[in-house]
């Protein structure tokens, strides 16, 4: 990739563009007509009596049937649009909502990616001569430090590919390399920062100037930070700017430093957002994150349901950017809660629980209650003494359901999370008997 292309996709973002829907109608026609390449979608469209031409314009995508995590569940090898021959990395999904899914990408698929990376880096305000530790997995089949990886190769910036875990070794290298920023998960970032305050360093003096995060929210649905997203700030002095993907995407929406949410690209991807029905909320409304990633050979999805709840904003950012964003994801559509008309998601009860800091760990129970409610049992597990009256106080003073609390010893709770491949936070006894 040029660099000329880097600065052209830069300087094109701080323009309004009268053909912007046109450019999105030819790339979305190209698209489909790559999807249908797949077996899958060859398929469906066909089934379905639908050819590339029949979309004259932006207006016919919600025409387009959706597709769904279980269709790639069922049979992700149908949808490779591309040849053995042009596939030159094969990832494969983390797996937490079903069978890992395999993603094969192409050269160019690779290329658009960096580029994503690189755009997203810009705005986040990473510059050519910064170095950053890439503290996310870079093996093991998963794509997101890769795309962080070549991003940041694209942008002419300094990669450390550090990989996650071991504190001490990630701190022997900011010693000797002093990077600019870091990128991780969170609570890594901030089992970082810990470690370093009980071995002598000052992290908040180690001349880190951005954390981009990744994983876990650190965002209220307002942009606030919560409680760990403020503690991570505050432990390296640092701001935050979070970024989401998914591997299926190949497709990533990241903060700019406004941190207000993240820039789509739209000569990279369509992004609506949808209600239980499947109709297209209000901007500003919640609903589920729907993405037709544009430009993608290996594994052109079309209209992918994440299955994550946000909400899409239009307005110009202080930025500069004209591009639209998606605010924090507020939850995941399966773990939506309702009690007595209110809807909440387990993760607004985690960050709640984060503001007490004698709770290291902490699950759900919901179960179907006589009323139509969601009936939620919080365990939380310490190793202090805890009044579970109190964090049932607090949670329902905060969020305004009703629930109930039930202290544990910490090794008790975090044996009943263990097994899979990250800790179980959510367990979902609805469809049983009670
Ligand atoms: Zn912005």
């Amino acid at each position: 990739m040029e660099k000329s292309t880097l600065n052209t996709a830069l300087a094109w973002r701080s323009g309004k563009h009268s053909d912007l829907a046109d450019m999105q109608h030819a790339l979305l026609q190209n698209h489909v007509r790559q999807a249908m390449h797949s077996a899958f979608y060859n398929e469906k469209f066909t089934r379905l009596g639908l050819h590339p031409q029949d979309i004259t314009s932006l207006h016919d995508l919600p025409a387009l049937p959706l597709t769904s995590r279980q269709d790639l569940n069922n049979a992700s090898h149908l949808f490779q649009a591309a040849c053995d021959e042009d596939i030159v990395d094969l990832s494969l999904t983390s797996g937490t909502t079903g069978s890992p899914v395999q993603v094969p990408y192409t050269k160019n698929d690779l290329t658009r990616l960096a580029l994503n990376e690189a755009i997203a880096f810009w705005g986040a305000g990473v510059r050519p001569k910064d170095r950053f530790l890439v503290c996310v997995t870079l093996d093991r089949c998963f794509i997101a430090g890769l795309a962080y990886y070549s991003g940041m190769v694209e942008l002419g910036a300094t990669a450390i590919r550090s990989g996650p875990g071991q504190p001490a070794r990630q701190w022997q290298l900011i010693k000797q390399l002093r990077p600019a920023g870091l990128i991780g998960v969170p609570s890594f970032l901030l089992e970082m920062a810990r470690w370093g305050q009980e071995h002598g360093y000052s992290p908040p003096d180690m001349g880190i100037t951005s954390l981009i995060t990744i994983g876990e929210p650190i965002r209220r649905a307002d942009f606030a930070l919560t409680a760990l997203g403020e503690e991570l700030t505050q432990a390296w002095n640092a701001p935050i700017y979070v970024s989401y993907g998914a591997t299926e995407l190949e497709t990533g929406i990241s903060e700019c430093k406004q941190g207000c949410g993240g820039h789509i690209h739209p000569e990279m991807s369509l992004v609506e957002i949808i209600d239980d029905q499947g109709n297209l909320v209000a901007d500003g409304e919640p609903g589920e994150l729907v993405v037709t990633p544009l430009g993608v050979e290996g594994f052109p999805l079309v209209r992918f349901r994440t299955g994550d709840i946000t909400r899409l904003y239009r307005e110009p950012c202080a930025c500069g950017w004209q591009t639209p964003r998606i605010g924090p994801i507020e939850g995941r559509l399966a773990q939506r809660l309702k009690v007595r008309g209110t809807t909440i998601y387990p993760d607004i009860i985690f960050q709640t629980l984060q503001k007490i800091s004698a709770i290291e760990a902490a699950y759900i129970e919901v179960r179907a209650a006589y009323d139509l409610s969601d009936d939620i049992h919080v365990v939380v597990g310490t190793r202090q003494t805890l009044d579970a009256k109190e964090v049932e106080s607090l949670l329902q003073a905060q969020l305004r359901v009703r629930l109930t609390v039930e202290i544990q010893a910490l090794e008790l709770v975090q044996k009943t999370m263990s097994g899979g491949h990250k800790p179980k936070k959510f367990f979902d006894l609805r469809d049983k008997k009670i």
